[in-house]
């Protein structure tokens, strides 16, 4: 065996922590195998081989309009488009009484950086779906980067914008927004969504608050490896400095369509290596979720190479309206698990609030 992966590998197994440079030299020389060997071993740490478990969620969508123009994106439309939406209460909640209906209980709110909703808006429909559903569903509220807009719009700091959330009903404010979180890549695709350091300070100031977040990653445009290492260590370091603030990461991929930026996708293998990669790269996040948005079937391979968890998806515009297809057979998609020799378990609701770094044999 390479010298370099036999110190990697004693290294993983003596539960050391591997370096950026050692994540390097995986991604440029490990074979899948040996992806998959050290993926595992870091993953039996947290989870029972084996076993995986999911949720049943829909993303709804409720505004399109957006002014911070980043170029991968399809789904945007600037304000007064004649296609553009801000969408009524009564359609949000016909679209979480739907999912209901299909045994689901968990949403994501996602829109854009929209001039006219202001916190206001956002305490009014998140206070709203609270009183109507209480504790029968749980959901994302915005991302990262939509809560520092409308703080900004609304002249008043994200910490505050976050007490009013909060008291509004609000748990969760998910790490979405955060692409590849390198500042050389951000300037070049989207300059008006914050910088990595206002990202990870909002990030902060959620859990300084109370709430909940998640760590997320987009591959798969043009960024370079050293920009996806950037990704990396930027959240372990954070996941260390707030002892666990993190429930989960998840990495999904670009869809090049119907935007400025195109591109082609990136190939299913690469998706499944950097699955692997961040597996064993952070040592201190039980939850590694892998994408059935973006990679379908092929996303439950990614239970073998390191991933614990996925949603199935209902609905997300967002990568719809870039080529993401979704598939709403629940069993097929359970299948695909079965067929990797992973027993599927339904992730009570109750679990989105169990800390990341605790050990959760499920
Ligand atoms: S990715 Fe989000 S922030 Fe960027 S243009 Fe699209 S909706 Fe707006």
């Amino acid at each position: 065996m390479n010298k370099r992966l036999l110190e990697i590998k004693n290294a993983v197994n003596k539960r050391e922590r591997i370096s950026r440079d050692d994540a390097a030299w995986l991604w440029q020389h490990a074979s899948n195998d040996d992806l998959i060997d050290l993926a595992s071993t870091v993953r039996a740490r947290f989870h029972n081989a084996n076993t995986a478990t999911y949720l049943l969620m829909r993303i709804i969508n409720y505004t399109n309009i957006c002014v911070a123009k980043c170029d991968y994106c399809s789904f945007y439309r600037l304000p007064r488009a004649k296609d553009g939406y801000v969408r009524s209460k009564e359609y949000i909640f016909q679209k979480i009484d739907e999912l209901i209906a299909e045994g689901g209980e968990f949403f994501g709110f996602n829109g854009g950086f929209n001039p006219e909703l202001k916190i206001e808006y956002y305490a009014d429909l998140f206070g709203s779906i609270r009183e109507r559903y209480g504790d029968s569903i749980e959901f994302y509220a915005m991302t990262i980067v939509e809560l520092i807009y409308a703080a900004r719009l609304s002249k008043m700091s994200v910490s505050e914008a976050l007490s009013i959330l909060k008291n509004a009903g609000v748990r969760w404010i998910t790490g979405g927004g955060a692409e590849v979180l390198s500042d050389s890549f951000r300037k070049r695709h989207s300059p008006l969504k914050y910088t990595v350091a206002e990202y990870m300070q909002a990030q902060k100031e959620i859990l300084a608050a109370g709430m909940k977040t998640t760590a997320t990653m987009v591959i798969g445009f043009d960024e370079t490896l050293d920009e996806r290492l950037d990704h990396l260590e930027t959240v372990r370091k954070f996941q260390d400095e707030t002892e666990g603030g993190l429930f989960s990461f998840l990495a999904w991929t670009y869809k090049p369509y119907n935007n400025e930026l195109g591109g082609n996708e990136i190939s299913a293998e690469e998706y499944l290596r950097h699955l692997a990669l961040c597996r064993i790269f952070f040592d201190n996040i039980a939850f590694i979720r892998t994408s059935v948005l973006t990679q379908n079937a092929n996303a439950l391979r990614g239970l073998k190479y390191g991933a614990n968890d996925f949603d199935i998806p209902w609905e997300d515009e967002v990568t719809q309206k870039a080529g993401a297809t979704i598939e709403k057979d629940v069993e097929k998609i359970l299948s695909y698990a079965h067929e990797e020799g992973f027993k599927t378990i339904r992730r009570p609701i109750a679990l989105n609030s169990i800390r990341s770094t605790q050990t959760l044999k499920v």
